[in-house]
């Protein structure tokens, strides 16, 4: 069976004072309940050492919102895998949308991303989705077929079992429009059928395949109910500690 996982993408909010009452409270909350999957914190960079710290003592897992694509060196500004494994941060968001607009990512960097992460045995999370004048004409299965193939199809089989992928259509992102859960699962579904065509119809079965975009504790249970959806990437609803658990708790 394939691992079940809702991460909580902070982006760049919270004062440190304000991330550490968050995380602890989600901690402190979920202490008490039977969970089977994972619960992973996205904070920002800053703020990982302190909520790996909180990580040990709970369920939760970290982690980091972006990596280098450089092993290591002359590239100010830059935080390295080996460092986030040093660190024992356990994930990395990869290709989120908002790196690739305002950073202007381009799925060669994203794919060596991909491979520095996984020298270092983080496992990425990786982002694809179309944007809304894409789905328009029609042409979201292309964009993300488009995303998968550069971004991750260069792995071999052994490699890829450790990618976790997030479909977040663009136009879902902090909009408050969500994707009907039969988008999600149509989409989910054929990334699911394009891993199945590379890879084998076993790894693709066992890849993580989560939805982000608008997310929230009223929407997550109808999201998650959809075969192909294995939890989700939670953007805003991720801020607050009651709505994030809520939405922790509707995994089945
Ligand atoms: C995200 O940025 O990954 C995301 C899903 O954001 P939101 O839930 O706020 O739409």
């Amino acid at each position: 069976m394939r691992k079940k996982i809702v991460a909580g993408n902070w982006k760049m909010n919270k004062t440190f004072q304000e991330a550490e009452e968050l995380i602890s409270s989600v901690a402190d909350r979920l202490d008490n309940e039977e969970i089977n999957y994972e619960v992973v914190i996205c904070p920002p960079a800053l703020y990982l050492e302190m909520a790996s710290d909180y990580a040990e003592e709970s369920i939760l897992q970290i982690a980091a919102q972006n990596v280098s694509g450089f092993e290591n060196g002359a590239y100010t500004g830059e935080i390295s895998a080996s460092m986030l494994a040093e660190m024992e941060i356990a994930y990395c968001i990869v290709g989120h949308s908002e790196r690739r607009k305002f950073f202007k990512e381009t799925d060669d960097q994203l794919a060596e991303k991909v491979d520095r992460l996984l020298d270092y045995n983080v496992r990425p999370i990786f982002c694809v989705g179309e944007q809304l004048e894409e789905r328009e004409v029609g042409s979201q299965f292309d964009v993300v077929r488009s995303q998968m193939v550069n971004g991750l199809f260069h792995l071999n089989k052994e490699e890829f079992s450790n990618i976790v992928v997030a479909y977040e259509p663009v136009w879902a992102i902090g909009t408050g429009i969500v994707a009907t859960p039969d988008q999600a699962q149509e989409m989910h579904n054929f990334i699911r059928k394009l891993i199945s065509e590379k890879y084998n119809p076993q790894i693709a079965d066992a890849t993580t395949i989560l939805y982000g975009g608008s997310c929230n504790a009223d929407n997550s249970t109808t999201l998650f109910s959809k075969k192909d959806v294995d939890g989700g990437l939670i953007g805003g609803a991720s801020l607050k500690a009651d709505e994030f658990v809520k939405i922790v708790m509707s995994v089945k």
